[in-house]
């Protein structure tokens, strides 16, 4: 399965093999990587999958990304190992939530945050790559506090990685501070930034511009922007799904959304072959993606703090991936379409293409009193305690099912 990168317009484009996809993380074109076509998952290989684990199933869904780069008996292990640590023995249990909502659970691993399901897998996978390759790297990233915890939980102690985690100082919660301070393994390295999230993210891509810096550090990413990522959390769809009845039944899911990483691997296990009747992208009150779905127009605004922080994203980079998708693969288009929005802060996206987008996702915007008021709603009615990003999921799940005999899955 070769990989191609969003932007590279030579022709024929150049194919990347998955090792390297997983150590640049992003193109040095600047694209993201995406695999040149998409691994099937026939009704057949659904039915299959039914009552297995979830390391079974992430085993079948992955491994056609692998490019055989791991071998079947050693992959298997990492997956077993990645996921043995998570406190309930179902990884990403379902919870009803009644009148055919559901609530898939994504905080079971170790630092509670949803990336560890992908992060503990991509951790041991870099371990691995480096080790055949024998070379060292160096992880660079920005975080408001989820994804350096579940990275750094990832990482710690492999011996070909350095980490360096910013994140701005006193501006993320107190666990998750120390889940980034108190670790002891001699490879982790969290910084305290003073500034805000933004600055610290200005300063990693200041470090990823500077390309003999990145090329004597092998400077890598583990944001959504690393394909390894995407592809591990294509798992808790296709697992979900089989739980509620695919392949004869589809289902609908709700999802969380900041960077677009997540509805993205929820879009490729669509496209792979889950019966997914539709995705709902909720957005907090940074609705960049919302309003591009009721008017076409793709604009960035200003970021605001609210109650779901790891969602407080205007510019959602893994867009790129489907703009690659809406533009039939035209890299050119796209590089041209990101200039653009960078210089205007509009995304160039036709009619045609944005009616193609609104066939495939809807979108819905839950502010901070919404938030709030679904948290309550949920609890009164079921005891459950939502926080205040799976109420947004949970809210614009109730607010945009179309099919009331389909169940819709939050996340
Ligand atoms: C990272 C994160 C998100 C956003 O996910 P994306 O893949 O960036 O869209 C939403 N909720 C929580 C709790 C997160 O940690």
């Amino acid at each position: 399965m070769p990989y191609l990168s969003t932007r590279d317009r030579r022709q024929p484009p150049e194919r990347v093999l998955f090792d390297a996809v997983l150590r640049d993380g992003l193109a040095h074109d600047g694209g993201l990587y995406l695999p040149a076509e998409w691994p099937v998952l026939s009704a057949a290989d659904l039915t299959a999958l039914r009552g297995k684990s979830y390391a079974e199933i992430a085993l079948r869904v992955t491994t056609p990304f692998l490019d055989g780069i791991v071998a079947p008996a050693q992959w298997e292990k990492m997956i077993a190992d990645s996921y043995a640590g998570f406190d309930d023995p179902e990884i990403a249990p379902l919870k009803a939530l009644g009148d055919g909502f559901w609530l898939e659970e994504l905080f079971h691993g170790p630092t509670l945050a949803f990336k560890d399901y992908a992060l503990q897998l991509v951790g041991k996978l870099f371990e691995y790559v480096l080790e055949q390759r024998r070379a060292r790297v160096t992880i660079i990233g920005a975080t408001s506090g989820d994804t350096g915890s579940a990275a750094i939980a990832g990482c710690s102690g492999a011996e070909l990685v350095d980490i360096f985690m910013l994140y701005p100082k006193g501006r993320i919660s107190e666990v998750q501070r120390r889940q980034m301070t108190t670790v002891a393994a001699a490879n982790v390295h969290a910084i305290a930034v003073d500034g805000n999230f933004d600055d610290c993210q200005d300063l990693v891509k200041a470090m990823f511009a500077d390309l003999p810096f990145r090329r004597d550090l092998n400077l890598s990413a583990v944001n959504s922007i690393n394909w390894a990522r995407i592809m591990a959390q294509i798992v808790y769809y296709v697992a979900a799904a089989v739980a509620l009845g695919a392949p004869e039944r589809k289902l609908g899911f709700a999802v969380p959304t900041g960077n677009f990483g997540n509805v993205f691997a929820c879009h490729v296990a669509r496209r792979m072959g889950v019966p997914i009747s539709e995705i709902v992208i909720a957005t907090n009150r940074n609705d960049i993606l919302t309003r591009f779905f009721e008017t076409g127009r793709m604009s960035m605004g200003a970021v605001e703090a609210s109650l779901s922080p790891s969602m407080d994203i205007q510019v959602a980079s893994n867009f790129e991936r489907f703009y690659f998708e809406l533009k039939r693969g035209d890299a050119g288009a796209v590089a041209e379409g990101v200039a653009a929005f960078r210089k205007t802060g509009t995304l160039p996206v036709t009619e045609a293409e944005w009616r193609e987008a609104c066939n495939a996702f809807t979108a819905a915007r839950v502010d901070d009193d919404g938030t709030l008021a679904e948290i309550k709603a949920t609890h009164a009615a079921t005891g459950i305690v939502l926080d205040p990003h799976s109420a947004i999921a949970v809210a614009a799940a109730k607010a945009k099912r179309r099919d009331p005999d389909l169940p819709m899955v939050a996340l």
